[in-house]
């Protein structure tokens, strides 16, 4: 027999961005191997990409994938499939008459971390620049938006300045709010490995729960939720005490330390030690082998950022390093992991709210015209400034005031806090798109129209990981029925709606007529920007592999090794940032602190990990986790159907015992929703409060 076709792409779940080998015969996918010359991941898959290709089987095209349009009658008619000129003309007259009626920013468009940059690039094209709507955001604001800022903040610029080969020449590694050993497990083996290599290696896990990363720790500070920034302070207090500052670097290369010493004067470690729970003689341990090893690394991910103070969780860790000198030389740095395959695309792309390609700002009036001249718009038309937020998207549209929604990848209806309020907002729209790979969603039942689009195996573009390393994506088989890639779904649209709303000029998707030609244009959008890519090209990609940006003339594994930082100063800023207690405390009424996790064989809401009944071996079903003495309290047992209540909402779980969670602390995986679970799923517990810099909702936390 014939050997299958191999075609080389990246895995489409986390931030870790596998490079992964398509085995195929043109029609089908049969097999998946991990690729052994991607730098991310030397061959290795866990197993969520070892299972990839059972996404893909023909059962699941049949049977689970949107095959062709459809329109769907909210009164209770039956669904109705219809041809995409069908489809398309209701999605085009009804956007034209709401923009007509109520105006551009009536529509928003609600698009995903796991799409492709190119699709991002022609979402962003037609919500600024064809509808003129600020209302584009991502569900990367669900899970990087806080680290985006705090980088801003402290280093000027939304870039990582680490990379994976940082991970391995760290001799001390703080891992705070991340549990790698899960969520990015590639990378772990990685940690492992360099912990074997290097003795004296330290690793310092900053986790409320004991977790799989936590038992590797040669010390694991188990804080109180919500505690970071007193954990950061007390830190840095020590490293001030004892004298590990590195005063040339403070002196020479940032800005603000007099007030922020000012502040940490009073975060001792004994009162850190006290407010967050943990042994003050630990903080001590923690501060000495952070700022005394040659090469300090922190990783961190969810934890810090899905909290009402998610940008000082940030800042406040950034502190710790630029304190000590511990950034801009190999093994040393602040790292943050993504969740999504491409939330860096998406952000490089600036297809978020408070985002504009090359890493512009819309709320910067030269920013917007830089766009709209790179984009071909004519000299009257002008870019709109910054948009809703994921949240307030939804909150506006539960308003009345979004009437139209285009969702695109996502499955908001399970995905975001507070369900209530997303269902409300959802049933309220006048026009509800779901542009989805498969048609079981959670948010499928809500969609006026819903339009098939392709996925993993099925399309052709880049997405950048949390080391800023461009990958491609390719295609090895045609999608299942009449579904589309998602860029050339807008595209269509664009040209559509720009022939009626902007006919004094050629539409601006005239030009971009392909995953590379929108690419291009993305690259060009990067020229003299921070993460410059004008040096690369698609074909460069396919002939040397993956690179990191910036690429000029070469690629850059770390940054700000000149210590020179992209502030008006050049100089990094420490920022003054005070601790909050979290923004929903347990009471009388609700006692236990509830966090939401991940499984480490499930992905988000299943929509895709969900139909590989292989990755349910571990762990099938979902359930809370209580401290035996916390059950035995409520005289619960092992198993037993336990009501969860929060202020948010409701839903029943079986109990799981386990004492690596603390007292008083319970929690449940993020992964089922509605169909599931009663209530509203896991989301229907949680709250829609944001850190008021990034707008990142607190998914991690609420009272029980
Ligand atoms: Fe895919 Fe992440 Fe697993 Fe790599 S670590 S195979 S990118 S899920």
């Amino acid at each position: 027999m014939a050997p299958p076709t191999q075609t080389r792409s990246t895995c489409p779940y986390c931030g870790v961005g596998c490079g992964v080998l398509i085995e195929h015969d043109g029609a089908q996918i049969t097999g998946v191997r991990g690729d052994p010359d991607h730098p991310a991941n030397f061959g290795r898959l866990c197993t969520k990409g070892q299972t990839l290709h059972l996404t893909a089987t023909p059962q699941v095209r049949a049977h689970s994938r949107l095959r062709v349009p459809v329109l769907q009658d909210r009164g209770g008619g039956p669904p109705k499939p219809v041809g995409w000129a069908a489809a398309l003309d209701r999605v085009c007259g009804e956007l034209l008459r709401i923009h007509g009626q109520h105006g551009p920013e009536a529509i928003g468009f609600y698009v995903s971390g796991q799409l492709l940059t190119e699709d991002y690039c022609a979402f962003n094209k037609l919500a600024r620049g064809v509808l003129k709507t600020p209302h584009i955001d991502s569900n990367s604001r669900l899970c990087m938006s806080s680290a985006v800022v705090g980088y801003k903040q402290s280093l000027g610029a939304d870039a990582p300045p680490c990379s994976y080969e940082d991970v391995e020449q760290a001799a001390c590694l703080l891992i705070a709010g991340a549990n790698p050993a899960w969520a990015h497990p590639v990378l772990f083996r990685r940690i492992e490995a360099a912990r074997a290599r290097q003795p004296g290696h330290r690793l310092i896990v900053v986790d409320p729960r004991r977790t799989e990363t936590a038992e590797l720790a040669d010390l694991h500070l188990a804080l109180q939720p919500g505690t970071d920034v007193a954990l950061f302070h007390g830190l840095l207090h020590a490293c001030i005490w004892q004298g590990w500052v590195d005063a040339g670097f403070v002196s020479h290369h940032t800005e603000g330390w007099a007030p922020l010493k000012d502040l940490v004067r009073d975060w001792t470690p004994a009162r850190a030690a006290q407010t967050c729970g943990v042994p003050e003689a630990h903080i001590w341990q923690a501060a000495e082998w952070f700022a005394q090893s040659p090469r300090s690394l922190s990783l961190y991910c969810q934890g810090l950022n899905q909290s009402a103070s998610g940008t000082a969780n940030n800042t406040a860790l950034i502190n710790l390093h630029l304190a000590t000198g511990q950034i801009g030389k190999p093994g040393a740095g602040p790292f943050s992991l993504t969740g999504q395959p491409n939330a860096m695309g998406g952000r490089e792309a600036g297809g978020m709210a408070t985002l504009l390609p090359g890493h512009r700002d819309p709320a910067n009036p030269a920013h917007r015209v830089d766009v709209a001249k790179l984009w071909g718009l004519s000299g009257l038309e002008r870019l709109p400034g910054p948009g809703h937020d994921a949240v307030s998207l939804f909150e506006a549209a539960a308003r009345g005031e979004i009437k139209a929604l285009w969702i695109v990848c996502t499955n908001p209806a399970q995905s975001l806090p507070d369900q209530a309020l997303v269902r409300q907002a959802l049933t309220r729209c006048e026009l509800v798109i779901v542009q989805e790979a498969f048609g079981d969603t959670a948010t499928a039942p809500f969609a006026d129209v819903l339009l098939p689009a392709s996925t993993w195996g099925e399309k052709e573009g880049t997405v950048t990981n949390s080391e800023r390393r461009i990958s491609r994506v390719r295609a090895a088989v045609p999608p299942p029925g009449e579904a589309r890639a998602d860029w050339a779904i807008a595209r269509e649209v664009g040209l559509r709606l720009d022939a009626v709303l902007n006919p004094h000029r050629p539409s601006l998707f005239a030009r971009t007529d392909s995953p590379e030609a929108l690419w291009n244009e993305h690259r060009e959008s990067t020229r003299g920007r921070d993460l410059d890519i004008t040096g690369l090209s698609y074909a460069l990609l396919d002939e040397r592999g993956p690179k990191t940006w910036p690429f000029v003339q070469g690629p850059q594994a770390r940054l700000y090794t000149d210590r020179w930082f992209p502030t008006p100063s050049g100089r990094a800023r420490f920022q003054c940032v005070p601790f909050r207690p979290l923004a929903e405390r347990a009471d009388a009424q609700f006692p236990l602190q509830l966090t939401t996790t991940r499984l480490r064989d499930h992905w988000h809401g299943l929509s895709r990990s969900g139909r590989v009944p292989r990755l349910f071996g571990l762990e099938g079903a979902p359930f809370v986790r209580l401290h035996p003495q916390d059950a035995q309290r409520r005289r619960l047992a092992e198993g037993q159907l336990v009501q969860l209540r929060t202020r948010h909402g409701e839903t029943v779980l079986p109990l799981r015992c386990d004492d690596r969670l603390g007292l008083s602390q319970a929690d449940v995986a993020m992964h089922w929703g509605s169909e599931v679970l009663s209530g509203l799923g896991v989301n229907g517990l949680t709250q829609r409060r944001r850190c008021p810099d990034s707008g990142q909702p607190a998914l991690k936390q609420a009272a029980l």
